[in-house]
């Protein structure tokens, strides 16, 4: 039932989608890709990037993973398979991509099972919890720093912190550093509420996550931003210190 309807969905995309946009299929084979976003989001199924940003074929270069997590850079590389490592590399590296965007959501399982530690029901698992440990001096500083706030609003928390620890990490990797300085590359830190359908992203001034309006591109990590404006421990500082707006 379930791989019928992607049969059928491919023979609707074949038959609709594909002919509509037939010129912009011929030229990405023709010329190939080269996007100008990479965007690294959650694997979750209800956070489809290309589809909450309405982007065509071409458009986004995308990395999913639980959590949405970029881990701090290996230096110097190592011989493991560093997967979202070499993705945003490729995409940094060889498209040249402008933007880098940390896509986070609300009602995060990753983040979930982070949050819930060794007493959640995914502490068995042989890989997840070594993933998602990219964030866990964060998850600790939230628990620490919010101790006795209601647990839904500790893992908002930590999903929104979990996402600007990776666009710190992100700094870790020289050729994005590099760039940022230069001002060929802006980071943005986002994170959607799918319950209320709405954007957030990180204003690196207020350390805050704000409901993104339009097409304000303010709340952007560049080269006039201080790399401590964007640490993990700023942002719950500033969480912790008052009732956070989700
Ligand atoms: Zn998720």
């Amino acid at each position: 039932m379930a791989l019928e309807r992607l049969l059928k969905g491919f023979a609707d995309f074949r038959l609709g989608y594909y002919r509509e946009h037939l010129d912009l299929f011929e030229r990405l084979a023709a010329e190939g890709q080269s996007p100008r976003i990479l965007i690294v989001a959650c694997a979750d199924a209800r956070v489809d990037p290309g589809i909450l940003t309405q982007t065509k074929p071409g458009d986004i270069f995308t990395v999913r993973n639980v959590g949405a997590m970029v881990p701090p850079a290996q230096l110097p590389p190592d011989a493991r398979h560093h997967g979202t490592s070499s993705a945003i590399e490729y995409a940094v590296r060889g498209l040249g991509v402008e933007h880098v965007v940390i896509l986070g959501h609300a009602l995060c399982g990753g983040i979930a099972a982070l949050v819930d530690g060794k007493d959640g029901a995914f502490a068995g698992f042989d890989y997840l919890s070594t993933w998602t440990s990219i964030a866990q001096d964060v998850r600790d500083g939230v628990m620490r720093e919010l101790q006795g706030r209601p647990r839904e609003e500790i893992v908002r928390v930590v999903e929104q912190a979990a996402v600007v620890n990776s666009v710190g990490n992100l700094m870790t990797f020289p050729w994005i550093a590099e760039r940022v300085k230069a001002g060929k590359l802006v980071l943005h830190a986002w994170w959607f509420n799918l319950t209320k359908g709405q954007l957030y992203a990180l204003n690196a001034a207020t350390a805050m996550f704000e409901p993104v309006f339009g097409v304000q591109l303010d709340a952007a990590v560049d080269k006039t931003t201080a790399l401590s404006a964007i640490t993990p421990d700023r942002f719950i500082a500033v969480v912790a210190g008052r009732k956070p707006a989700f």
